[in-house]
């Protein structure tokens, strides 16, 4: 027997509606590619987005049809997410930290229709637009007056042209919840980027997913700055998520300095913030330096790479600040696990805390983990067992976009994440490696997540990355390769010396390497397959 409810499909346009209706007066804050700070609301916002629509109509593109954006976090990229999806056509965000060569290859691959981008982007895509023949609009994200003359662009017209020409009246189309909203690359280190297509149930549901209590825990009293960008996994999906719950939405533009940031969460009293640890290494800095006391700022959402010691206690300790660390990916929306503990903190010590806020965290009601050994048989939860982390889900893909693509999941159903991780009693998962760069000295694991958080607890050590090289004996030893600050002094034996207590004498690094830089991909983690073939031989060479 079919229940007797009504059957409203799960669109972005019924967030939109929504937040127009009931949170209309909130402000979206943007700090401008062109320099100044920019206010409107959720009402003007989406009026807007119900121009563009009118206007992507009468460019004549169908619904399904993908359309680019290369856009930093600010509001007329906000209206994009609305005004493409909502009217059933695909937005495709595209990350300008990848290579010129692939965001050309996925712009093809694409088959993008029309490319909006800010004007910084402006020379990739004087680059590429003769390579891209399926691309027919160009628009700068930008006023009449602020398009650039003589660019070589065909066409290119300014979006507050494109929308100014047309009405404001427009009914969202009701369409199936499966369709197609928006597709995003995974940052490709190695191989091709592969696309993931979200679908608009999919990223309502992980909207609501996202802002449960033990996940971000979101309201109409907060003010939220997606530091993580909204070309990379919808901000992990805080652009939805946001006016679904009336939160005021502060976006910071391309100014992602520790000042900039300090001073946009004072002037807009910033509740919550959400980014990748470097990017929180340049905020703690700033604010440590200048004694900073945040008037609102009372939690972080660490992510997208694993969230060190140091600056836990940074957070917590030095600035009252709470910090949830998340877990996920491309793949996954990206939500899939946040750190929220399951008791009262007053009934914890400060290490358990610590511990707990430390592992990636639990996932929530809608996705499900499971660890796996090498012959694909599933580990015990008991926070020593690692295996390969696996996920299934309702805001988890089945398929990589394009027939040309992998497989994307197990035979029995489940994505194979390629992290290795341990799953504890209470459900906390703790990634210890990815897949490819995990260690195997004399047959047995070594985490390099582990190696790498016990050289971060030194004050003077800014970056770490932990690899194995190739070893006569052992076949691979971890070696860790260090940034400093600029004004510490570090010396090699010290942090040795962390070593010794911390871990089994097989684990400790074979040597630590002082070095000016290490390298970071697209979405912010260390490119460790550069650094493996750089030092592939670092300790053969020193035996022989
Ligand atoms: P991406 O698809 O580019 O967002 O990258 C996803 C990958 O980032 C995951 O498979 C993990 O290897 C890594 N990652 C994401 N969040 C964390 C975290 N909190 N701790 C450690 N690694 C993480």
């Amino acid at each position: 027997m079919r229940g007797l409810m009504q059957d409203r499909p799960l669109l972005l346009s019924s967030i939109a509606e929504f937040a127009e209706r009931s949170h209309g007066d909130v402000e979206i804050v943007s700090r401008r590619v062109e320099g100044d700070v920019h206010r409107h609301t959720y009402r003007e916002a989406f009026a807007r987005s119900r121009r563009l629509a009118n206007a992507l109509d009468a460019l004549a593109l169908k619904p399904g049809e993908t359309v680019a954006s290369l856009a930093w976090n600010g509001y007329r990229h906000f209206e994009l997410y609305f005004g493409v999806s909502g009217s059933a056509r695909v937005l495709h965000t595209v990350n300008p930290r990848l290579t010129i060569e692939h965001v050309q290859w996925i712009l093809n691959h694409a088959q993008d229709r029309a490319l909006f981008f800010d004007l910084t982007f402006l020379p990739i895509v004087q680059k590429l637009h003769q390579a891209c023949p399926a691309i027919g609009v160009y628009v700068a994200l930008c006023s009449e007056a602020d398009l650039p003359q003589g660019s070589g662009i065909p066409n290119l017209m300014s979006y507050e042209t494109l929308i100014g020409a047309h009405s404001d009246r427009y009914d969202w189309p009701q369409f199936d919840e499966h369709a197609a909203s928006s597709l995003c690359y995974t940052s490709g280190t190695t191989g091709k980027p592969k696309g993931v297509l979200y679908s608009h149930r999919s990223s309502v549901l992980h909207a609501y997913a996202v802002s449960l209590p033990d996940s971000l825990n979101l309201s109409a009293r907060d003010t939220i700055l997606p530091v993580v960008p909204m070309f990379h996994v919808n901000a992990w999906g805080l652009a939805y998520a946001a006016p679904a719950m009336g939160s005021k939405l502060v976006l910071p533009g391309q100014s992602l300095d520790g000042a900039s940031l300090c001073k946009l969460i004072e002037d807009e009293g910033v509740t919550l913030a959400a980014g990748v640890p470097t990017v929180w290494q340049g905020l703690l800095d700033h604010a440590d330096a200048g004694r900073i006391r945040f008037r609102t700022f009372r939690r972080t959402v660490i992510g997208g790479a694993s969230c060190s010691r140091a600056m836990y206690d940074g957070f917590t300790g030095r600035h009252g600040v709470e910090v949830l660390h998340a877990w996920g990916m491309t793949e996954t929306s990206p939500l899939g696990t946040a750190s929220a503990p399951r008791r009262a903190p007053a009934d914890m010590t400060a290490d358990e805390r610590a511990s707990v806020a430390l592992s990636q965290g639990r996932a929530p009601f809608g996705v499900e983990l499971r660890i796996v050994d090498e012959s694909g048989a599933e580990l015990p939860r008991d926070g020593l067992a690692a295996g390969e982390l696996q996920i299934r889900g309702a805001w988890v893909l089945s398929a990589y976009f394009g027939a040309d693509q992998p497989e994307a999941l197990t035979t029995d159903g489940w994505f194979a994440t390629g992290d290795i991780a341990t799953i504890d009693g209470d459900g906390f998962m703790r990634i210890t490696d990815r897949a490819k760069d995990v260690i195997k000295s004399g047959g047995e694991w070594i985490s390099s997540a582990e190696l790498e958080n016990i050289a971060l607890a030194h004050p003077g050590v800014l970056r770490a990355a932990c690899i194995g090289v190739k070893h006569a004996r052992w076949d691979e030893r971890p070696i860790v390769l260090v940034m400093t600050r600029p004004d510490a002094s570090v010396t090699r034996e010290a942090l040795l010396a962390l070593y010794t207590d911390r871990v089994a004498k097989w684990q400790v690094p074979d040597d630590i390497v002082f070095v000016d830089d290490l390298p970071l991909g697209a979405t912010g983690k260390l490119l460790k397959h550069t650094l493996r073939e750089a030092w592939r031989d670092h300790l053969l060479a020193a035996t022989q």
